[in-house]
């Protein structure tokens, strides 16, 4: 059995690979090949949630992480994809979503209408300044922001989405997994009621009125 000193010793010894391994491109690839797409909410251990060391320094590096609101499928969530799985050696990819998340607690069409009675003309937002080229039709902001009715459902169809992608081969191992922030547990993506009991899954458990503008349903 390896002694901690043999470990120290081997982790420092790979040190210097480890801080230069991006310029391998698919021959140095994160510890996992993993790329995990989740939600940027802080009350989400991503490492405690997965059982990987994805922010630790030397010795970790488990994954390549996304972050955004909801760990949601976005363009720049496809742009980082595309480059971790095709360029630098990634296998696999975890949507990691949860309860409780802000995303559920409001309803697109109200935030829209508060960023409008701030005099903002949602119809002619540079979604990104640097690449004018990508824009929003009139009327679609509501959708960008990307509010869900329901975590799990939202969960499986950005699964889907990036199963079905062009920019992602067959052979990529795809799978979505729900924190349920209330009971610091992780689960599958289900609809079942009594699995989902005691969190906060959807906007109805969230208190809050109406359809979101029509994206993961
Ligand atoms: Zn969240």
């Amino acid at each position: 059995m390896a002694t901690l000193k043999d470990e120290l010793e081997t982790r420092v010894a790979e040190y210097d690979r480890w801080a230069i391994r991006r310029q391998f491109g698919a021959d140095g690839p994160n510890m996992r090949r993993l790329w995990v797409l989740t939600c940027m909410d802080e009350r989400l251990p991503v490492d405690e949630a997965l059982g990987i060391r994805a922010d630790s320094p030397v010795g970790g590096g488990d994954a390549h992480l996304f972050r955004n609101a909801g760990g949601i499928v976005t363009d720049d969530a496809i742009r980082s994809a595309m480059l971790t799985i095709n360029f630098f050696g990634t296998k696999e990819i975890i949507v990691l979503q949860h309860t409780g998340c802000g995303m559920l607690s409001a309803n697109g069409n109200d935030l829209v209408a508060a960023l409008q009675a701030k005099g903002v003309d949602t119809d002619a937002v540079p979604v990104d300044p640097s690449l004018p080229e990508l824009s929003l039709q009139p009327g679609a902001f509501g959708k960008w922001i990307g509010m869900m009715d329901d975590v799990d459902e939202t969960c499986l169809k950005c699964v889907d989405y990036l199963r079905n992608h062009p920019l992602i081969p067959d052979d990529i191992t795809i799978s979505g997994w729900i924190w349920e922030t209330e009971l610091r547990r992780l689960r599958a993506p289900t609809t079942d009621a009594d699995a989902r009991a005691r969190t906060q899954y959807s906007t109805a458990t969230m208190g809050v009125q109406g359809s979101q503008p029509p994206r993961w349903s």
